[in-house]
C-alpha cells in the first residue's frame, strides 16, 4: 500500500463519515458474530429514564458502557449490547401530567379518562426514545437500539409478576403499614434511596412551635407540659405526649403560668423574641417517670379511650426541643410505633393529597395551613410562642412538594431477612473504586428498611395482588404469577395488562370474589428484575438467562448506588440467593462550569453536540475516561479540558501528517516492507532494528499494550488511559523529532533499491513509525473509537480496527527504555543549567560529566544527549552532573557562528526565498571577534544557508539589512544566485 500526502480530514468529518460506515457495513454487528457463544462476556445496560433528553450524565455513562466492552471484544469475548429503557413510574407520569396540564391526582379518572392517561404514558415514552439515536451514535457508542428492551413490554411486566410472585411464595413479601415519605401531589410514597439519590432536600423556614397541653390531677394545678413542634398541622391529630422517665424535668413558674419541660433546656427554650432569657422561678424538679401515666387536656377534640396520656419513650431526649414530644401517630415513625406499642390511637385527618377531611381546618391543604395554625393557636394562648427556623427538609425529587411523613398501607419485600446474604453476596463483586464495596454500599444493605413496593399510581407494573372476603368477613390474597394463571382463574386474556384493563379482571375461587388491589409496582421492582425480566425469564430464554448470569459488567453513576445497584442486589439475592453483577464502575456527577449541578437555567455547560462538533466525540471521551469521574468523583466540566485533550490527540494526526508527507515522496510502501504475505496485520519489525530510537519505542509500545491491558482488566480507567497520553508525547516529542534527520535524509525516490546505510535506515524509520501508529490506533480503539478507525483505515486499508484483536505484547526492552528515561532526565537538568547560567543552547561548551550508572550508556544515547544540550565531549564517569560552562575564544566563535547563521536564515525568509533556493550571499561587521568567526566557519555557514559564494564586505546585493549579533550590528546582504 502506497501512501498519499494530506489524506488526514478534520474529526467532525471522519466522525460522523465513520457512523455511517459503520452501520452501512453492519461492523458493530460483524464484531459480536465473530466471536463465539461459547465465550461471551455479559453486560447489563442500566436504562436511563426514557423521560430525559440525553445531557452530558448520560453521555459519560454511555461512554464507559462502549468502551468496556470495545475493549473485550479486542481480547476475543461475545459482547452482545442490547439497550434498555426505564418507561414506568413516577418520573413518566409527571412528565405526562405536565404533558396533559395536570395538577391534580385526583383529575385522573375523573377530568380524563384512565384509559386516556394510560395511553398518553406510552406515546410519551416511545416518542422521547427516538430523541436517544442520534446522539448515541454522534458519541460513538455501539449498542443494539432495535432490540431494545423496556420496562413496559407485555413480557417484560410477565417477568416482573413472576418475581413479586416467587418471593410473595417464599414468605418474603407482606402487606403492612409503615410511615413512609410521601409526596401530597402525586399521592404515593417516596422511598428515602429516591430522596437521597437526588439529594433533593431544600433549605425551608417552618415554625419552632412551643405548645401548652394542660395536666389533669397535678397537684399544683393548673400546670402546663411544653412540647415543640415544627409541624403545627399534625396537632389536631395529637393522641399522646412523651416524656423520658431517666431525664429530669422542670417545673418553673413564667409570669404566673406554671410549665414543665427538661432543666436542662431552661435557658435555651426560656427566651424572649430577642433570645434574652426571660424571668422564671424554678419550683421544684423530679424525673420524668413522675409524669408517666398522667393526662392532659386534648387541645381540639377527645380522641377516645387511651389518648391524651404521657408515655415513656427512649426516643425522647434533651437535645433539642423541651425534652417533651407531641405525638401524632399517622404522620411520625417514632409516634407510629410507640402508639402501636402502648395502644393509643391513631387519627388520619387528612385525604391523600393532604387536605384535612375534619376539624377547624376542614378542606385546607396541611403545608398552606401549617404557619396559620401555629398563629391561630397563638393568638388563642395554647402556644406559649413561636419562632421560625431554617432546616434542610425533604421535597419530591420528582415534582418539588415538600413532602410528609404519613402511615400508609403498603405492600414490603422484607430485606431485613436477606440483609447478610446480601452483604455475603457483595462479597463476590468487584467494585471500582473500591471503597463503594464496604462503604457506601455494604452501608446502604445494613440500614436498609424493608423495601416498600407498592405504589398509588397508575403507569407501571399493576401489583399481581387480587382479594377477596370469605363468608366468616376473613380476607383472603392470591398472588398472580402469569398470565396464563391470570386466565385460567378468569377467563380473561389481555392485549395489555395495565391499569386500567388490569383492574376490571375478577375471579372467584370457592364462591368468593376477589379483585385486584389498586397499587402498581415500585419501577425501581423493575429496574431490579432487568436481568432475567429482559429475557422474558422463565417463560422463555431460560438457558439464555442462566448463561448471561451473574452479568460481568455495569456502570452508572455514584447516584445509583443506593438505587439500582441496590435494587439489582436486593432482588437476585431473593430469588436466586446470589449477586447479579461481578464487576461494576461507579461514576462520580458532572458538575457545571461553574461547580454547581449541570442546569439549563443556570447555562453552566456546552451542549453536547456543539461540543463533540467542536472538539470530536473522540477527545470528550477521552476527557470522561481518563477524568476522576471514573474514580466516582464528582468533576467540574469545563470545554477548555475538551480542548486540551483534543489538542493532545492532534499530536497523534501530527505524526500522521509527517509520515505520510515523506512516505509519498520516497514511495515507501509497508506491506513490501513487511514479509512477502500480507495477512492483515502489521508486524512487529524489532527484530530488524539497529536504530535505538526504533527499537526504543517498539518497547514503548508494547509496554503501553501491556499496561492498558492491565488496568482494563481492574476496570480501572484513569489508570488505562493515563499512559496514552504520556506515549503520545513520547512518540511526538521524542522518537519523531529525533528521527526527522533519519526521513529528511538524501535518496528521493527508491529507484536505488534502498541500498545504501542511511537508506536501510530510513526504511526502518518508516516501518517502525508506521507500526507505532498502527499499534496506536488498536490500543486506543475502545476509547477513541472514531480517531482510531480512520488512523487505522489510512494506514493499513483494511475494513476495521474494531474488528482485530487486542495487540500481543512483544519484547520489551526494559534497560533501554530504562537507560533512555534516564537519558531525557539528563538532558532536562543540563538545560535548566544552561539556562540558570545564562548560555543559550546554540552556543556550544566543551564538556558534560554524567553520573555513572549501572551499565554505561551506549554510544547511541551519548551521542543524543551530547546533541541535544549542544556539548563537544561527554563522559559518564562523574559522581555527580558537572556542566564545563568556561567559554573558550573557539567555542564563542562556533556559537557566534550558530547565530550567524540563524540570522540569515531568517534574511532568506524575509527575502521571501524558497527552502532550496541557493544564495549569493555577503556579511559585514566592523566588530573583531565576530569578523573572525565568519572567516573560520565560512564554509559552515555556506553549507547551512545554501550560499554559493560569501564575501566580507558592505555588498551589493538585492537584499540587505542590518541585525544584531551579541550588540555587534551585521549587515547581511543576499540574492537568488
Ligand atoms: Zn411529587
Amino acid at each position: 500500500m502506497k501512501f498519499k500526502k494530506s489524506t488526514r480530514r478534520a474529526p467532525i468529518e471522519y466522525e460522523k463519515d465513520l457512523v455511517k460506515y459503520w452501520k452501512k457495513n453492519k461492523t458493530f454487528e460483524k464484531s459480536v458474530e465473530m466471536r463465539s457463544k461459547d465465550n461471551s462476556y455479559v453486560f447489563y445496560d442500566g436504562p436511563p429514564f426514557i423521560t430525559g433528553t440525553p445531557h452530558h450524565g448520560n453521555l459519560l455513562s454511555s461512554v464507559i458502557k462502549d468502551a468496556v466492552p470495545r475493549f473485550w471484544t479486542m481480547k476475543g469475548k461475545r459482547v452482545e449490547r442490547t439497550w434498555g429503557w426505564d418507561c414506568h413510574g413516577l418520573p413518566a407520569e409527571v412528565f405526562t401530567e405536565r404533558k396533559l396540564g395536570i395538577t391534580d391526582k385526583r383529575d385522573i379518572g375523573t377530568k380524563i379518562s384512565l384509559e386516556e392517561y394510560i395511553n398518553t404514558c406510552r406515546s410519551n415514552m416511545i416518542q422521547t426514545g427516538s430523541e436517544w439515536n442520534d446522539i448515541i451514535d454522534r458519541i460513538g457508542r455501539w449498542v443494539d437500539m432495535d432490540n431494545a428492551y423496556s420496562t413496559m413490554d407485555k413480557d417484560y411486566m410477565e417477568s416482573v409478576w413472576w418475581a413479586f410472585r416467587k418471593l410473595y411464595d417464599d414468605g418474603k413479601i407482606y402487606e403492612g403499614e409503615k410511615v413512609l415519605l410521601y409526596c401530597t401531589r402525586d399521592a404515593t410514597p417516596i422511598s428515602k434511596a429516591e430522596v437521597a439519590m437526588d439529594n433533593s432536600y431544600e433549605n425551608d423556614t417552618d415554625p419552632s412551635v412551643y405548645v401548652k397541653f394542660k395536666l389533669v390531677d397535678w397537684p399544683s394545678s393548673p400546670a402546663h407540659l411544653l412540647a415543640w413542634t415544627t409541624t403545627p398541622w399534625t396537632l389536631n391529630s395529637n393522641t399522646a405526649l412523651a416524656v423520658n422517665r431517666n431525664l429530669e424535668y422542670a417545673e418553673v413558674d413564667v409570669d404566673g403560668t406554671t410549665l414543665i419541660l427538661a432543666s436542662s433546656l431552661l435557658n435555651k427554650v426560656l427566651t424572649d423574641g430577642k433570645h434574652n432569657v426571660v424571668a422564671f422561678t424554678v419550683k421544684r424538679t423530679f424525673k420524668g417517670a413522675e409524669l408517666v401515666g398522667k393526662s392532659y387536656e386534648p387541645l381540639f377534640k377527645d380522641r377516645g379511650q387511651g389518648a391524651h396520656k404521657i408515655w415513656h419513650a427512649d426516643f425522647v431526649h434533651a437535645e433539642d426541643g423541651t425534652g417533651i414530644a407531641h405525638e401524632s401517630p399517622a404522620y411520625g415513625e417514632d409516634d407510629y410505633g410507640l402508639s402501636k406499642k402502648m395502644g393509643f390511637p391513631m387519627v388520619l385527618d387528612t385525604d391523600e393529597n393532604g387536605f384535612y377531611t375534619e376539624g377547624d381546618w376542614k378542606g385546607k391543604q396541611i403545608w398552606e395551613v401549617n404557619k396559620e395554625i401555629a398563629k391561630q393557636l397563638l393568638e388563642k394562648k395554647v402556644v406559649w410562642k413561636i419562632e421560625y427556623i431554617q432546616h434542610e427538609y425533604p421535597h419530591c425529587h420528582r415534582c418539588g412538594t415538600k413532602l410528609m411523613y404519613r402511615a400508609h398501607p403498603s405492600w414490603f419485600m422484607n430485606i431485613q431477612g436477606q440483609k447478610q446474604q446480601m452483604l455475603e453476596q457483595n462479597g463476590n463483586i468487584n467494585w471500582f473504586p473500591e471503597h463503594i464495596k464496604e462503604g457506601r454500599f455494604a452501608k446502604t444493605v445494613e440500614s436498609a428498611p424493608d423495601w416498600n413496593l407498592s405504589r398509588d399510581r397508575f403507569w407501571a407494573t399493576a401489583m399481581p395482588v387480587w382479594k377477596g372476603t370469605d363468608k366468616s368477613g376473613k380476607e383472603l390474597i392470591r398472588v398472580v404469577g402469569s398470565y396464563t394463571e391470570l386466565k385460567e382463574l378468569s377467563g380473561v386474556e389481555l392485549e395489555d395488562y395495565h391499569r386500567p384493563w388490569i383492574d376490571d379482571v375478577t375471579f372467584k375461587i370457592d364462591g368468593v370474589e376477589y379483585k385486584r388491589i389498586d397499587k402498581v409496582l415500585d419501577c425501581w421492582f423493575e429496574s431490579g428484575s432487568m436481568p432475567f425480566a429482559q429475557f422474558h425469564y422463565p417463560f422463555e430464554n431460560k438457558e439464555k438467562f442462566e448463561a448471561n448470569f451473574p452479568g460481568d459488567f455495569i456502570a452508572e453513576y455514584v447516584a445509583q448506588v443506593r438505587a439500582w445497584f441496590y435494587s439489582l442486589h436486593a432482588v437476585s439475592v431473593g430469588l436466586f440467593g446470589k449477586n447479579s453483577f461481578s464487576n461494576v464502575v461507579v461514576t462520580g456527577t458532572i458538575m457545571g462550569s461553574d461547580g454547581r449541578k449541570l442546569s439549563k437555567s443556570l447555562g453552566n455547560y456546552t451542549d453536547p453536540n456543539v461540543i463533540m462538533d467542536e472538539y470530536s466525540a473522540d477527545a470528550l471521551r477521552f476527557l470522561f475516561l481518563s477524568s476522576t469521574l471514573l474514580n466516582g468523583e464528582d468533576f467540574t466540566m469545563k470545554d477548555k479540558d475538551v480542548s486540551d485533550v483534543h489538542r493532545k490527540l492532534t499530536m497523534i494526526w501530527n505524526m500522521y501528517d509527517f509520515f505520510t508527507l515523506y512516505a509519498s515522496v520516497d514511495g515507501w510502501s509497508f506491506d513490501a516492507a513487511q514479509d512477502k504475505e500480507w495477512d492483515g496485520d502489521v508486524k512487529d519489525p524489532s527484530g530488524d532494528c539497529n536504530n535505538v530510537l526504533d527499537v526504543w519505542v517498539i518497547s514503548r509500545v508494547h509496554q503501553l499494550t501491556q499496561e492498558v491491558d492491565k488496568h482494563m482488566q481492574a476496570y480501572d480507567l484513569p489508570n488505562a488511559t493515563k499512559p496514552i497520553l504520556e506515549f503520545i508525547e513520547d512518540a511526538s516529542n521524542w522518537y519523531v523529532r529525533r528521527s526527522r534527520k533519519r526521513f529528511w535524509r538524501a535518496s528521493q525516490s527508491l529507484g536505488d533499491g534502498w541500498k545504501s546505510e542511511d537508506d536501510v535506515d530510513k526504511k526502518m524509520a518508516y516501518t517502525t513509525l508506521h507500526y507505532v501508529l498502527v499499534q496506536l490506533a488498536k490500543i486506543m480503539a475502545p476509547f477513541t473509537p472514531f480517531l482510531s478507525e480512520e488512523l487505522y483505515r489510512n494506514l493499513t486499508g483494511e475494513q476495521s480496527v474494531h474488528l482485530v484483536n487486542w495487540p500481543e505484547t512483544g519484547h520489551i526492552n526494559e534497560l533501554l527504555v530504562g537507560q533512555m528515561k534516564d537519558v531525557r532526565a539528563v538532558i532536562t537538568d543540563v538545560l535548566s543549567v544552561r539556562a540558570a547560567a545564562g548560555i543559550k543552547v546554540r552556543q556550544p561548551l566543551a564538556k558534560l560529566t554524567v553520573p555513572s550508572a549501572q551499565l554505561p550508556y551506549p554510544g547511541e544515547l551519548i551521542e543524543i544527549i551530547k546533541e541535544e544540550v549542544n556539548v563537544k565531549e561527554m563522559t559518564q564517569t562523574g559522581k555527580e552532573l558537572r556542566l564545563d560552562t568556561k567559554l573558550t575564544p573557539a567555542l564563542r566563535r562556533e556559537g557566534l557562528m550558530r547565530e550567524v547563521v540563524r540570522q540569515v536564515q531568517a534574511a532568506r525568509k524575509a527575502a521571501e526565498l524558497q527552502v532550496d533556493d541557493r544564495i549569493k550571499l555577503s556579511l559585514y561587521t566592523e566588530a573583531k571577534e565576530l569578523a573572525e568567526a565568519i572567516k573560520e566557519h565560512s564554509d559552515a555557514i555556506k553549507a547551512e544557508t545554501l550560499a554559493t559564494s560569501l564575501h566580507m564586505s558592505p555588498g551589493g546585493y538585492k537584499h540587505k539589512q542590518d541585525t544584531k549579533v551579541e550588540g555587534d550590528t551585521l549587515r547581511i546582504a543576499l540574492e537568488k544566485a
